[in-house]
């Protein structure tokens, strides 16, 4: 059966207290789907006023029906949210994909599979959550207790909608938290049906509230700035990090950030030329290089920089480019017009700072409408440039030769990013060695996004701050008390 790629529309509701509801000032805007252009609905707007009731609403549920809740009862309320994803895995995957211009075939494999496994894996691994306990001598034990924070705000990007927004909330509620979600307000679609998956699953009204609408002078700033509000994990743009902890000063509000990246993808002489070009492929260009994690700075080792080049062109020209629901397309459009254009501004900056397009740089023919850009590959621009310094967030690389490790660890840690890196070496000892100096939250050494969710992950310098993933979600989830008995 051919899947339905055309749109019945489908208008966002906010979800507090277990209800969908509009916004009390009616106000509403479009979502448009970002490969065709089409309106795929309307979105309610929220801001001040449905934040309020969404917190109330948490903070009542927080104190009542949550609380009373058993942590086995809570563990199989977490796996049925995940089990339920899965059964509407196709559903979800076709409005993320109308959503975001992804390919359907990514959105299938990657970002619902990982949306129901983060609900899976906080599950499993709460069962296994301790506590410390220290004794002094015969005269006292001290032990800690650990506790929610309480009432959460889990601020989104649009680039894998549910798989970051369930990344946070799975542990925010297996740490007993009750959650107020700002979705991005462009991508919609999957968190507005999560309200519904979740109270399918038992999730009790009141834990998870979602509300719709912008940031500044809107919902997000209206959460941010909420007295009754304890915490807020933000995954965004650095700028907006920045924005949201003024905001936050004002309550002192614990935080989480995970933000922006320049990524380092460094590639010496020995390594598996085949094997780098395979990957490098996906940590440039897949999502269309909107990947906080992709490897947008490429470093390769002199001896086979031409061969790599010649190689990595003639794999990025046979991305094929178009359709989402295309199986055969491994490139979709990008998020929105203004993000085609920044992309596109960028591509102007790296002309004017003398780059030379080695393939790209332009829309594909033949697609008139939606917001596609051909993978960019660009050489000749300095370490200074603004194109290799800045976040552009879309399918384009630039590519540097480099003749020693010194060199290189000094080039892939100048810039004020420390998110991720990867590294491409047959060398033992030299995987340690440069792996040890590069300053970034999550390196990895002859691979790409292979993930392990109980490891740390999180970015350094102004890529964020602290970390996320197995025992390190539940340090920032929960607060510990430690209590002190006297012999
Ligand atoms: P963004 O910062 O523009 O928006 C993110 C969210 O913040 C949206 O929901 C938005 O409405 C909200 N927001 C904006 N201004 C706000 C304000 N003043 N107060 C409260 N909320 C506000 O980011 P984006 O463009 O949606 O996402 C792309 C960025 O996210 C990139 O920089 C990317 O690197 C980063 N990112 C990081 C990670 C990571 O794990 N480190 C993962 C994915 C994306």
């Amino acid at each position: 059966m051919k899947m339905e790629t055309k749109v019945k529309t489908f208008d966002c509701k906010h979800f507090i207290n277990g209800e969908y509801v509009a916004s009390k000032s009616g106000k509403t805007f479009e979502n448009l789907n970002p490969a065709t252009e089409e309106l795929l609905g309307t979105v309610c707007e929220g801001g001040k006023e449905e934040i309020d009731r969404a917190v109330k609403a948490a903070r009542k549920a927080l104190n009542g029906p949550w609380k009373k809740i058993k942590q086995n009862e809570r563990i199989a309320i977490l796996r049925r949210i995940g089990d339920i994803i899965l059964e509407r895995k196709d559903e979800l995957a076709r409005l993320e994909s109308l959503d975001t211009g992804k390919p359907y075939w990514l959105a299938s494999s990657v970002d619902i599979p990982r949306a129901a496994y983060n609900f899976h894996f906080f599950a499993d691994y709460l069962r296994g959550i301790g506590t410390e306990a220290y004794q002094m001598d015969d005269d006292a034990i001290n032990y800690s207790i650990r506790r929610p924070v309480g009432v959460v705000g889990l601020i989104n990007p649009w680039n894998l909608p549910l798989l970051l927004l369930t990344w946070k909330l799975a542990p925010c509620l297996a740490a007993g938290n009750t959650a107020v979600i700002k979705p991005a307000e462009l991508t919609p679609l999957t968190a507005t049906v999560l309200g519904e998956i979740c109270r399918d699953a038992g999730v009790p009204d009141g834990v998870v509230n979602i509300v719709h609408g912008f940031g500044p002078n809107s919902a997000g700033a209206a959460l941010t700035e909420h007295p009754d509000v304890d915490a807020i994990s933000f995954t965004g743009e650095t700028t907006t990090g920045k924005v949201i902890m003024a905001s936050a000063a004002k309550t002192l509000k614990k935080l989480s950030y995970e933000l922006g990246g320049k990524n380092p993808n460094i590639i010496f002489a020995d390594s598996d030329l085949d094997e780098v070009i395979e990957t490098t492929i996906k940590s440039s260009f897949i999502n269309q290089g909107e990947v906080c994690l992709c490897g947008s700075r490429i470093y390769v080792e002199r001896p086979i920089y031409d061969q790599f080049l010649e190689k990595f062109v003639a794999k990025t020209k046979e991305l094929k480019i178009g359709d989402p629901f295309d199986p055969q397309t491994k490139i979709g459009a990008l998020i929105s017009k203004e993000h085609y254009e920044r992309v596109n501004g960028y591509l102007d900056l790296a002309k004017e700072e003398g780059g030379q397009f080695l393939t790209g740089g332009k829309r594909p023919e033949g697609l008139k409408k939606g917001y596609y850009l051909e993978p960019t590959i660009i050489v000749g621009l300095d370490r200074s440039c603004q194109v290799v310094q800045e976040e552009i967030f879309g399918p384009v690389v630039t590519v540097i030769p480099f003749d020693s490790e010194e060199e290189v660890i000094m080039q892939a840690n100048d810039t004020h990013y420390g998110l991720s890196a990867t590294i491409w070496t047959n060398n033992l000892r030299r995987a340690h060695r440069v792996a040890a100096q590069i300053e970034a939250g999550i390196i990895w050494v002859n691979t790409w996004f292979l993930r392990d969710l109980r490891t740390p992950f999180g970015g350094m310098k102004q890529s964020g701050i602290g970390r996320e993933g197995g025992m390190h979600s539940f340090e920032f989830y929960s607060e510990l008390s430690n209590i002190c008995i006297k012999l």
